[in-house]
């Protein structure tokens, strides 16, 4: 489907800055709730991380449970818990609803690449199991890891039924109808350039204008300068990935037995699941520069060889890249920056769930309940120390410390 380019002077209740899953959830739960929206995207729809990403639908959020208890305390942290839940089912219900075909199935297996890791992968199995009634979550010894698995360098697993796996770009398509056919109005290749605030939000492309009561930034790793005053709290980074050639069965069932999603406990993580056409989509390896490297698919080659040295002979057919938006402490930043403006980025790769659960929330405090959407916001993000000029240097440092750390401990 291809949307036409705004023209002209527009009103409308809602004016959303952004085609992806934030965006495009947001502007269905507006329409369902009766406001009318009118949504800016600069490029094609999920032209951003929505359509270029593993597909991996996380339980929970982006940080361990354990950990977020430390951050937050133990109320707020499951009420975050309860709210990563619903973002999973929002996703399904979604799916479910507007009958979006998108192969999406069941379950992840997280595999330990250090030894050390095994007893923190059981304890945490055991924490989610006693403190959040989470049954669906299980530690595999690695007897059973490397029965599930040829692949190589790992150790004990952790086994979660309730998260799942689906085709990204035909998701976010899906959604993309689904906003069409509730009303809203979708329009490409319509950059937002500037935007002010008075009684209402004036928002300017090169060719129009857009008067509306509320405004949405759903721009995540690509905000840039439009917005300085939240720039700052995130940090664009890129990710890669690569599809192998679709591959005989039994090799894919030796790389993945029961077809589920993977990922390892590096930091600068490995992830990877096998397409309807059981070609190996494996993403592995970031940059922190503007530019993506000259060969992508060699570049995430080698991670994948690492795991499956089988696969040497295995054509790479495809190979890309996408940007997203991390935070200082990789929980996503919400916000308003007036009783007008409202923003919802920096899921630090986990805005499957959550950037569609954004979409939710962002729609319900527009609507007058803010309470879900303030448990979210009341989560305390730093800004990166020297701001959207000085960030770079500090981030990559640590960035890189860390990516060393995972070298040395394989
Ligand atoms: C390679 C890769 C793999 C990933 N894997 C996973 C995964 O397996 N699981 C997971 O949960 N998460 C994953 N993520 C993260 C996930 O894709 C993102 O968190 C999520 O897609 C963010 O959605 P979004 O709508 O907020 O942003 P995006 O999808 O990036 O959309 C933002 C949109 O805003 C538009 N825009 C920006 N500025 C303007 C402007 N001025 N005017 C108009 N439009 C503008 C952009 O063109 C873009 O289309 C991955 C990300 C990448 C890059």
């Amino acid at each position: 489907m291809v949307f036409p380019t705004l023209q002209g002077d527009h009103n409308t209740d809602v004016c959303i800055i952004g085609g992806g899953f934030t965006g495009l959830s947001a502007a269905i739960h507006l329409r369902e709730r009766g406001y009318s929206v009118t949504l800016l995207e600069a490029n094609r729809l999920a032209w951003g991380a929505s359509g270029r990403n593993g597909g991996h639908v996380g339980v929970g959020q982006r940080v361990d449970q354990d950990r977020l208890e430390t951050m937050v305390g133990m109320e707020h942290a499951k009420q975050l818990w309860e709210i990563g839940l619903e973002a999973n089912d929002t996703v399904v219900g979604l799916i479910e609803r507007f009958n979006i075909d998108c192969e999406l199935k069941q379950g992840n297996l997280h595999v330990a690449s250090k030894a050390g890791e095994n007893d923190e992968l059981r304890e945490y199995a055991e924490h989610l199991q006693r403190h959040y009634n989470h049954t669906e979550v299980s530690y595999v010894e690695p007897a059973e890891v490397a029965q599930m698995t040829s692949g190589q360098g790992f150790h004990g697993g952790l086994l979660d039924n309730i998260s799942k796996h689906l085709h990204p770009l035909k998701y976010a398509q899906g959604l993309a109808k689904a906003a069409l056919s509730l009303g809203a109005q979708l329009y490409e290749h319509s950059r937002v350039l500037s935007y002010s605030e008075g009684g209402n939000v004036t928002v300017n492309t090169a060719d129009s204008t857009v008067t509306a009561r509320y405004l949405v930034l759903a721009c995540n790793g690509y905000l840039e300068k439009l917005e300085p005053r939240t720039a700052g709290r995130i940090m664009p980074i890129n990710n890669f990935m690569i599809a192998t050639e679709p591959l005989p069965e039994v090799l894919a069932r030796r790389l993945i037995r029961d077809d589920t999603s993977m990922s390892d406990t590096l930091f600068v993580i490995n992830y990877w699941k096998l397409s309807a056409d059981n070609r190996l989509l494996f993403g592995g390896g970031e940059n922190y520069t503007r530019r993506f490297p000259n060969d992508i698919k060699a570049f995430v080659r080698k991670y994948m060889l690492q795991i499956y040295p089988e696969l040497t002979d295995t054509r790479i057919d495809y190979g890309w890249g996408g940007t997203l938006a991390v935070t200082m402490n990789r929980m996503p930043d919400f916000g308003r920056l007036s009783a007008q403006v409202f923003y919802a980025h920096g899921y630090s790769g986990h805005g499957v769930p959550t950037a569609t659960m954004a979409g939710k929330l962002l729609a319900e405090v527009i609507s007058g309940s803010a309470e879900r959407f303030d448990i979210m916001a009341n989560i305390p993000i730093r800004p990166f120390p020297g701001g959207t000029l000085l960030r770079w240097p500090g981030l990559v440092a640590g960035m890189l410390f860390y990516s060393l750390r995972d070298r040395m401990g394989r």
